[in-house]
């Protein structure tokens, strides 16, 4: 019997000699960051991320450039834990997660959490596999109580803002004592509801992004990168 073929992988990260010369240009902090310490009242589109590598070979036709990396990832989601840290100590923490975009940053943002806390989701998904955004229907409630708890949200992507809107308020007639809204990635140029995060890991301009939990059509959500999906998969 011979050998099965090896499966097509793609590395851990995606290390290219110009990957890593336009990564030691980049300022210590990223755009969001500076932005939350008031350092750019306003993000103009040069402060935003830009793709700054090219995705594993195999991915080629499908993903079109990596925008942030593993490595990136790490770092920055370490920072955004430091602050949560900071935050809310003493306080009685509740994380509520949006499923299933959220996978990868909920696991590495909660490694990196040491304060007590709990953990629940509620399961929230859009009509239709495209990349318009549908109906919202909630696949999952929430069963912890939150009543005089300080609640985070945790969503993968603030894009219009319909979602999250959705979901404070299903929320706020639970009685939290507050909450705060923390996500992985922030479309400012998309928004159609008034709603800011207080913790963005990322400011990205408006390219439909798949990898490290979000999804085109379920797949890609195991990509350890965020990468921009190729528009030929979606215009065609
Ligand atoms: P909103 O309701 O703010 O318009 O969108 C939030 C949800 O839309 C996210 O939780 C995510 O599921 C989806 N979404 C928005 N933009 C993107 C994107 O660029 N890529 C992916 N994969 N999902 C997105
Ligand atoms: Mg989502």
């Amino acid at each position: 019997m011979s050998a099965p073929a090896p499966a097509r992988r793609w590395p851990l990260t995606c290390p290219r000699p110009s990957a890593i010369r336009s990564n030691a240009r980049l300022p210590d902090l990223e755009p969001a960051a500076a932005k939350e310490l008031g350092q750019n009242a306003l993000l103009n589109s040069s402060q935003l991320l830009k793709p700054s590598a090219k995705p594993p070979q195999v991915l080629r036709n499908e993903i079109e450039s990596v925008l942030i990396s593993a490595p990136r990832l790490a770092r920055r989601i370490n920072a955004l834990a430091r602050r949560i840290e900071t935050d809310f100590a003493g306080r009685d923490l509740v994380v509520v997660a949006l499923l299933n975009g959220t996978v990868m940053f909920l696991a590495d943002l909660l490694r990196g959490l040491s304060l007590p806390l709990r953990l629940d989701f509620i399961g929230v998904s859009s009509y239709g596999a495209g990349i318009r955004p549908g109906d919202l229907i909630f696949t999952k409630e929430l069963r912890l109580d939150v009543r005089g708890r300080d609640v985070l949200l945790v969503d993968d992507i603030l894009d219009t803002g319909r979602t999250i809107s959705r979901v404070m308020a299903k929320l706020r007639p639970l009685e939290p004592r507050d909450i705060k809204i923390c996500v992985l990635l922030d479309k400012p140029s998309r928004r159609e509801e008034r709603i800011n995060a207080d913790y963005v890991g990322f400011a990205i301009p408006n390219h439909f992004v798949v990898g490290y939990g979000l999804d085109y059509a379920e797949r890609y959500r195991n990509l350890p990168f965020v990468g921009v999906l190729h528009p030929q998969l979606y215009k065609a």
